[in-house]
């Protein structure tokens, strides 16, 4: 059976728990277990699907299609486990599935409510889709306290009860400040949310403490007595110059030994950290810079674009080269100013988008980069966009344009209802725009001499897909006759996948979002290939 480690946080978001069970699972699997990754989010919708960059960051997509939460990324890039439609739940989904249950009458005339159904539902989540594994890493989102993540808490609270706590750990994130003014660094906000914790049952096993300095002994043993935490498990974790010198420090401060300890199991390896040693060692060794400009309508969020930012450090670190990225918001980028905001550019990428809004500033922007044969790359609406900006200028198709944001247009971008995947026919719609679209892994076959065939290595590409248009087929000849190569198509030969041009050093769109697959350990081929291309640059 597996053992089930809850990650809790506390005090304040955003200190990293991802981060942390990430790092935690990368050193567990390091010592020879199996692992899989979970979360658990509180707010009502039923993915992340339908919510904008601008209120939850990037949606991760997995390989069988779900849209989820970004922590889902990291886990993937720290552990290299596929995350599955399994791994993430919303408290949305939780009462839309329970909804849906009392409907049918499947309560058999009880009153249902949060306390047993949401939890029990809750449970089955937690369980679900797992046997092989030796730990199931849970993390719950938001923070202790929040009415939203109340019922997870308890719903853990049960777990542990009903599996044996002995089979169950509970780690709680903190915040300890360092205060300027008294010089001191402060523990009384971990005391309190452990105490938060301790109101709805739950003892921490292990407290994780961010901090922006080395907590000292004395403040460890503070928060040991206070807490009722064994010394040993108030893990420090001082902010890091890097993100990958993560597993490092959570090794350092021997997190994954006091786990195996907490289940009496031993370390069936010698942990390896020379991969993050390495790639640490190169980021921070690293003086040549390139600027990348990645051309957007969320670029004031950072998470917004979480994976592609990832992907190109990855690129950076393949090439030895830091990436020094350049948001431009897409809506702001007018065409008399497009020459001095792209001054000293060496790459330009537009990422995935939705709308008409900001469409303008991506099409000047893709002109730009073909003119000057600056590298481009177009990630599924970048894509669409550049074959918008080639039918009008170079095909002279002036009316060309996608029906998502013009219906009495030329449609060079049109709305696909259904495709095919596995043998099967899978429809889509505008009409409902929660999990409608095309989702999730597909094959792509890439054409005999193509640039794209050259950078991938091989014939046939798997990659993940997020979007309800695509490219319309029809007008293949008139692209390919003037220089836009369809280089990668579905299987079937309907949906272009893959465009490049002839006469250009590096331009490439894809349909589908290679961001998702790539890995600080094994840098996705189509980004080391951009950012090789950018460094050449002048
Ligand atoms: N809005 C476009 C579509 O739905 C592109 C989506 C995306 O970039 N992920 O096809």
């Amino acid at each position: 059976m597996a053992r089930y480690i809850f990650v809790t946080g506390g005090v304040v978001s955003s200190l990293g728990k991802g981060l942390s069970s990430a790092s935690l699972a990368y050193l567990l699997q390091s010592r020879g277990y199996k692992v899989r990754l979970r979360k658990l989010d509180p707010y009502l919708n039923v993915d992340p699907g339908t919510m904008s960059p601008f209120q939850h960051g990037e949606v991760f997509v997995t390989d069988d299609g779900a849209e989820t939460d970004l922590d889902l990324g990291h886990y993937e890039r720290f552990s290299g486990v596929l995350a599955k439609k399994s791994d993430n739940i919303t408290t949305g989904k939780i009462y839309n599935d329970v909804l849906r249950k009392e409907r049918k009458g499947k309560y058999l005339g009880k009153t249902v409510q949060v306390i047993p159904h949401i939890t029990d539902r809750i449970k089955e989540f937690i369980k679900n889709d797992s046997s092989k594994e030796d730990f199931v890493i849970c993390e719950i989102g938001g923070i202790v306290g929040d009415i939203e993540s109340l019922p997870f808490v308890e719903a853990i609270r049960q777990f542990a009860n009903d599996i044996g706590k002995k089979n169950v750990l509970f780690i709680h994130l903190t915040l300890v400040p360092y205060l300027k003014s008294s010089d001191e660094i402060k523990t009384k906000p971990t005391q309190h949310s452990v105490k938060e914790l301790r109101s709805i049952g739950i003892q921490p096993d292990i407290i994780i403490c961010r901090t922006e300095r080395p907590i000292p002994l004395e403040h460890r043993k503070k928060i040991s007595l206070f807490c009722n935490v064994h010394i040993k498990n108030v893990i420090e974790t001082v902010d890091v110059k890097t993100i990958y010198e993560a597993p490092i420090s959570f090794s350092k401060e021997k997190l994954d030994l006091q786990v195996l300890n907490y289940f009496n199991l031993r370390s069936k390896k010698v942990v390896n950290l020379n991969p993050w040693k390495r790639i640490t060692k190169i980021i921070l060794k690293t003086k040549k810079q390139i600027n990348i400009a990645i051309i957007g309508k969320y670029v004031e969020l950072k998470d917004a674009y979480k994976s592609i930012d990832e992907a190109l450090t990855h690129g950076g670190i393949e090439n030895k080269v830091k990436i020094n990225l350049v948001r431009i918001d897409s809506e702001k980028l007018k065409k008399n100013e497009i020459k001095s905001k792209l001054k000293g550019i060496s790459g330009i990428l537009i990422p995935g988008g939705f709308g008409k809004r900001g469409t303008d500033g991506k099409i000047e922007a893709i002109k730009y980069a073909r003119k000057n044969k600056i590298p481009f790359l177009g990630i599924c609406y970048g894509m669409q966009m550049a074959i918008i900006e080639f039918a009008r200028n170079v095909l002279n198709l002036k009316k060309a344009t996608s029906t998502e944001f013009n219906k009495n247009g030329l449609p060079v971008i049109g709305l696909i209802n259904e495709w095919n995947k596995d043998g099967k026919v899978i429809k889509g719609t505008d009409k409902e725009l929660g999990g409608t679209m095309r989702l999730g892994s597909y094959e792509a076959k890439l054409k005999e001499n193509s640039m794209i065939k050259k950078i991938y290595g091989k014939k046939m590409i798997e990659e993940r897909h997020r979007h309800r248009y695509e490219v319309n087929i029809n007008f293949r000849d008139r692209f390919e006759k003037k220089g836009m190569i369809f280089s990668g198509l579905s299987p079937d030969d309907i949906l272009p996948e893959i465009i490049e041009l002839k006469n250009h050093p590096w331009f490439i769109g894809v349909q589908f979002h290679p961001e998702f697959k790539s890995r600080p350990l094994s840098p996705h081929p189509l980004f080391s290939s951009f950012i090789k291309a950018s460094k050449n640059y002048k």
